[in-house]
């Protein structure tokens, strides 16, 4: 591309994906242009000054065997550090409320999960190829394959020797894991979850909830935008992309239109229905955006008072799935909680929040609490993506390749941790932003 006008790359949105791609496509010379719908830069990576502490309303797990992530953090020099493990264990069950350590819920759920991931070594041999089987020519493992992106991720649990007990904490585990129903998750999530941790709930555990950044994941967002030259273009939402082979052009929400060689959207599955594509995007990708993803949910902080470590667990039927101590203060406990229907629950109302933790201990008393409705953000419309029932053959995978100058990144395409992490997000930001070079070099 040297001694060329360089070509110009507008990119929608200024999460890591977006923001990832950006630094790729500069560092090969390409021009950037990144527009924002929010006043701030992160997406669903948001650390905010919240109940005395700097809080984590999206992402907050990392791990170093998430390569994409873990290199960002070995790049810019970020320190990690493990949340608490609990002292006492609580899992609703059947109406009852039973009491152990974190430990013996652990030994519990290790038999019901271990059915639940069945299959993911045969299905996942490499798990960053998470289709890889459907070319592998053996028959009858594709069909099972297919067979498992059908019904739910409880239904392996149904018709054997496992206690109501068992399924309510897988219910309430994949509750909190899909961040949605589990009556409509896709099983396939689950398995290639276990397939990403060498098939061990331990490590699968580790990965998804144990290891946050020292100075939040802040930390790290801000340090790949400082490096860029690209103006990110905050509170502009794009309204309209037109594309074709050789180019797209955006509309902003002020009418502005902007003409590019190529544009990268990295808005979620859920905040598509804002952006009108033109031509249309294929059937079945639209049908994938008015069905959306399962992830429905929602992440709550809670502070109650005294000091409580402490882990939680309900099933279907409970709003909050999954709650656990998070940060000890001089008189006070916060937790951090996981439930499957943000419209079950005010996350700012205490007193709606405190008939819900009462469930398992009448003495807690709920002082605040607090978090942001991702579903309800018009931005995301979702929380992480998680796949409903068919969305794990038929979801994600239709939106990598349109044959025209659009193309998407974002965690929600992503073939490793796909949809869930902020991993997923900076392996699309490159992947995208290199197809596009490349596409580039050739003319
Ligand atoms: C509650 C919650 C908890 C999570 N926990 C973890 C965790 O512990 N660890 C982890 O690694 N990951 C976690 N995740 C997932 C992680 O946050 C995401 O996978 C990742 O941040 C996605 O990055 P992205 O760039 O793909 O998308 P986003 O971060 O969503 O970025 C897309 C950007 O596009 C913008 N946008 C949307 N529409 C438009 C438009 N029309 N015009 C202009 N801009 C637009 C949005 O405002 C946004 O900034 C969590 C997510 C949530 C919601």
């Amino acid at each position: 591309m040297a001694g060329t006008t360089p070509p110009r790359v507008a990119i929608v949105g200024a999460g890591f994906a977006g923001l990832v791609a950006a630094r790729e496509l500069e560092a090969a010379g390409i021009d950037v242009e990144i527009y924002e719908a929010r006043d701030r830069i992160g997406g669903r990576a948001w650390t905010d000054e919240r109940l005395g502490h700097q809080l984590e309303m999206g992402a907050t797990w990392v791990h170093w065997m998430q390569p994409f992530v873990w290199t960002e953090i070995t790049r810019y020099g970020q320190g990690i550090h493990p949340s608490p493990i609990a002292d006492d264990a609580y899992w609703l069950s059947d109406g009852e409320v039973h009491h152990g350590t974190e430990a013996e819920l652990d030994e519990r759920l290790a038999r019901p999960q271990e059915r639940i991931f069945e299959g993911s070594r045969e299905f996942f041999p490499y798990p960053h190829e998470p289709l890889g089987v459907l070319d592998s020519g053996d028959a009858h493992l594709i069909e099972r394959f297919r067979a498992a992106d059908q019904g739910s991720v409880l239904d392996a649990l149904r018709g054997g020797d496992f206690t109501q007990e068992e399924i309510d904490l897988a219910d309430a585990y994949w509750s909190a894991g899909y961040n949605g129903r589990t009556a409509t998750a896709s099983p396939l999530m689950a398995k290639h979850w276990a397939a990403l941790s060498d098939h061990r709930l331990s490590l699968l555990d580790e990965q998804t909830l144990r290891f946050k950044l020292d100075g939040g994941m802040q930390g790290i967002y801000r340090a790949i935008a400082a490096d860029l030259r690209a103006p990110i273009r905050l509170s502009t939402a794009v309204t309209a992309v037109a594309h074709d082979a050789d180019g797209a052009r955006l509309t902003l929400a002020d009418g502005t239109a902007v003409e590019a060689d190529a544009v990268i959207v990295t808005a979620p599955l859920g905040a598509l229905d804002g952006i009108a594509f033109s031509p249309a995007l294929p059937a079945p990708a639209q049908q994938v955006i008015d069905d959306g993803f399962n992830c429905t949910g929602f992440k709550i902080w809670i502070r109650i008072r005294g000091k409580h470590s402490l882990i939680a667990y309900a099933p279907t039927g409970n709003p909050i799935a999954l709650v656990r101590s998070e940060y000890f203060d001089d008189d006070s406990t916060i937790l951090v909680g996981f439930g499957p229907d943000h419209s079950q629950i005010d996350l700012t109302d205490a007193a709606h929040v405190q008939e819900i933790v009462r469930r398992w201990r009448p003495d807690l008393e709920v002082l605040e609490c607090t978090g942001h409705d991702w579903v309800a953000d018009p931005w995301s419309g979702q929380t992480w993506a998680t796949p409903r029932s068919g969305q794990f053959l038929e979801g994600w995978s239709l939106f990598r390749d349109t044959g025209t100058r659009l193309r998407f990144a974002g965690a929600d395409w992503a073939k490793g941790w796909n949809g869930v992490v902020v991993d997923g997000a900076i392996e699309t930001g490159i992947t995208t932003a290199r197809g596009l070079i490349d596409e580039f070099r050739r003319g």
